[in-house]
């Protein structure tokens, strides 16, 4: 028996990479029973005597799984937003910060089209650069017109599982060409696919870029907090993660309590009042989200 990984599937077969070669293999029957999907990014052992007429036996358990695009054991999110064109949307990024962090992914931040600003709109990108650095996060601020360290860049995607995630024509596809030319993916916000052109069958492909692997669809088409419970909002905050032990009260929303350490630190400066803001916000729309049956 042979291991590997998924590389992509489309309509029934799965191309398992195992070593330098790829092996084209369907799912056991028994898979379908079970209603279990063998996943792009999941470690499977697999019967390789034939590398045309492969079959996975079995999936290792897996770290975690995005439904869009569906991929299992994702390492990071690389959230593309431009500084400009169309502006730059903290709101926005808030958005899929907090949806990567209620999955356990890390996110990492790639602002793009800096080639663009002017001094004065660099100066107000770099403020928020700061902010999200404070927080822990990783922002790189790029052009991918004239990528200024394209090594530094491509050291994002070593030996990871990435997804791309970010609203259309801030830049997406222009930075994974820029990483690796090779893909020649096609820009201007063509298709959601990383302008790969309308699939009739869906499917996600595993690309390399740097020296590691990319899906080739972008994730989060949904940016709704359904999964997401309002006790657990607040770990989707790394600075509100550091502060909680110090609330009055244990189970705190940081709306209304007294004694609460998150409100004390936004009114002390140490937490940025737009982060807290955006944090109310999505509480609110997950408390006024209709109960499901
Ligand atoms: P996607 O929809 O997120 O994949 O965005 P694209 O990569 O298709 O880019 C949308 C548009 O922005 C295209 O016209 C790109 O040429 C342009 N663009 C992307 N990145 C940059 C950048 O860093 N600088 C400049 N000046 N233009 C960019
Ligand atoms: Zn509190």
């Amino acid at each position: 028996m042979a291991e590997g990984r998924i590389m992509k599937a489309i309509s029934g077969f799965y191309y398992v990479k195992s070593g330098d070669n790829v092996f084209q293999c369907r799912g056991r029957g028994v898979f379908r029973k079970q209603k279990i999907t063998p996943l792009v990014g999941d470690f499977v052992e697999f019967d390789g005597d034939n590398p045309e007429e492969g079959y996975i036996h079995s999936i290792k358990s897996r770290r975690n799984i995005l439904i869009r695009p569906p991929v299992a054991n994702v390492d990071q999110v690389i959230i593309v937003s431009s500084a400009i064109m169309p502006d730059f949307n903290p709101l926005l990024l808030d958005r899929f910060l907090v949806l990567i962090e209620s999955k356990e992914i890390s996110p990492v931040i790639f602002i793009t089209k800096k080639d663009l600003l002017s001094d004065k709109e660099l100066e107000s990108i770099s403020v928020y650069q700061k902010l999200y650095r404070e927080i822990g996060y990783s922002v790189e601020l790029v052009s991918s017109r004239a990528l200024e360290e394209p090594d530094h860049l491509k050291d994002y995607f070593s030996d990871q599982i990435s997804v791309i995630a970010g609203q259309s024509g801030v830049g997406k596809s222009s930075l994974l060409n820029a990483v690796n030319p090779s893909l020649e993916l096609k820009t201007a916000g063509i298709s959601e696919s990383l302008g790969r052109g309308k699939h009739t069958t869906r499917h996600v492909e595993l690309v390399e870029a740097g020296n590691g692997l990319v899906a080739d669809t972008p994730g989060f088409s949904s940016l709704d907090f359904n999964e997401i419970i309002a006790g657990e909002l607040g770990d989707c905050f790394p600075e509100i993660v550091d502060l909680k032990a110090d609330c009055k009260f244990r189970g705190c929303f940081h709306k209304k309590e007294p004694g609460c350490a998150v409100k004390q630190a936004v009114t002390d400066g140490q937490i940025a009042s737009s982060r807290y803001d955006h944090y109310l916000r999505f509480l609110d729309e997950i408390n006024s989200r209709k109960p499901r049956y």
